[in-house]
């Protein structure tokens, strides 16, 4: 069984053919996400503040966005990614400074703990076996003096998210797990999540029999990968940060046109039939509620002339005009009541298990008695209907039309 992460794990749950790509095709893409490197740049720096304060020494704020900028600098590509046309990256770069800047007033000289380790890696087993192998990093952990072991996570997220959301987070909880099972001996583990932009600490724990639970789950959804045979793609907001866009069959087709010079762009055939669909589709829907106009006006027209069949130039239209009923529907419970009512007086056979144009002949034809037809009605509804059936005129009807014109 190879070695899993929980971003593996998330990958496959957030959309299984990115899964495939990335750790089953082993599909190599150097594009990255603006907002991950930023991420990456700003832990990168908290690390360095740390490994400094286990010699002795506290940068100063300068000092540490001077390394920031460097970083920056130094790791910076061409294919990072940056999604919001109204940004740059000089905006995300002052970002992640603001990040440090408000980490350093907060945490500064950073003696609260003592740090046990930053960017530590953690492997173990989830079950007793050691079939199912996790494998994890955990940004810093660090020791209370009241002895309560800190998982720190460092997050550069603009969303806030609640403590529910932290009670019920699979890393935190996979961390947690790590820890217990490299040091059996420790009781107290904190989980703490640091909102960089929000200057927020979200705090989380987990008894044992949440943890043996997340480890259930997460030998279940390993079991779920790696007998997988389908990887369907799940499109979401996500796919925008997607490195496939050229392999997705969801994106691949956005991804070619988008490639294309204008002039090419609009004669590409799936455009071109796309746009057509979308064009009639709007045409028939601008029909359709003139159609129903005008057949408001032809019913209204009837009704108020006395007559049923309208005579046009070539057509004729019959208006048929009455009642229907109408019943709750199958998964209502007042339907329910009246199947029972049905069956309980032997009538379900004749109505072919509630066929309702069965059930309105009976009711409208009287073909039951008065009480059950009364019981039966108060789930009933009577409703107006009517229809129209346009047929072509017949010859003779035409040739009538004919002489009226020639005769005025
Ligand atoms: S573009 Fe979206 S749907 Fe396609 S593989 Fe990527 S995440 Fe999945």
């Amino acid at each position: 069984m190879p070695l899993y992460s929980h971003s593996q794990l998330s990958t496959y749950q957030e959309c299984p053919l990115k899964y495939r790509f990335r750790y089953r095709d082993k599909i190599r893409r150097f594009t990255e996400g603006v907002e991950s490197f930023l991420g990456t740049m700003v832990h990168e720096t908290l690390k360095k503040c740390y490994d400094n304060v286990r010699f002795g020494r506290v940068s100063t704020l300068d000092n540490l966005l001077a390394q920031y900028d460097r970083l920056w600098r130094k790791e910076w590509h061409d294919s990072i990614i940056i999604t919001r046309e109204e940004l740059t990256a000089d905006d995300y770069q002052a970002l992640g400074k603001r990040f440090i800047e408000t980490y350093y007033q907060r945490y500064a000289p950073f003696d609260s703990d003592l740090t046990i380790g930053t960017e530590m890696r953690l492997n173990f087993a989830l079950d007793d076996g050691g079939k199912y192998k996790l494998t994890g990093i955990i940004d810093r952990l660090s020791r209370t003096k009241d002895g309560v072991y800190q998982v720190h996570d460092y997050k550069t997220s603009a969303h806030l998210p609640g403590q529910e959301d932290v009670d019920n987070d699979r890393q935190l909880g996979l961390y947690h797990l790590g820890v217990k099972k490299k040091w059996p001996d420790i009781e107290n583990i904190s989980l703490i999540w640091h909102y960089l932009a929000f200057d927020r600490e979200l705090i989380s724990s987990r008894s044992g029999e949440e943890v043996a639970r997340l480890a259930n789950d997460s030998i279940s959804l390993i079991d779920e990968i790696s007998s997988a045979v389908h990887f369907p793609p799940i499109e979401s907001a996500l796919c925008q940060w997607c490195e496939y866009p050229d392999l997705c069959p969801m994106r691949k087709h956005l991804y070619q046109v988008a490639a294309l010079p204008e002039n090419e762009y609009l004669i590409e055939p799936g455009v071109t039939l796309v746009n057509k669909y979308a064009e009639l589709r709007e045409k028939a829907s601008a029909i359709d509620k003139e159609i129903e106009k005008v057949r408001d006006a032809l019913i209204d027209y009837a009704q108020r002339q006395q007559i049923q069949i309208i005579t046009g130039s070539q057509n004729k239209a019959r208006v048929v005009s009455g009642q229907r009923l109408r019943f709750p529907a199958k998964n209502k419970a007042e339907r329910e009541e009246l199947d029972k009512i049905l069956k309980e007086t032997g009538k379900w056979s004749e109505v072919s298990q509630l066929d309702t144009t069965t059930l309105t002949r009976i009711i409208t034809d009287k073909l039951w008695d008065k009480e059950l037809i009364d019981r039966v009605m108060q789930y009933g509804q009577l409703e107006e209907t009517s229809s129209i059936y346009l047929s072509r005129l017949k010859d003779e009807e035409r040739g009538e039309l004919e002489n009226d014109v020639s005769q005025e």
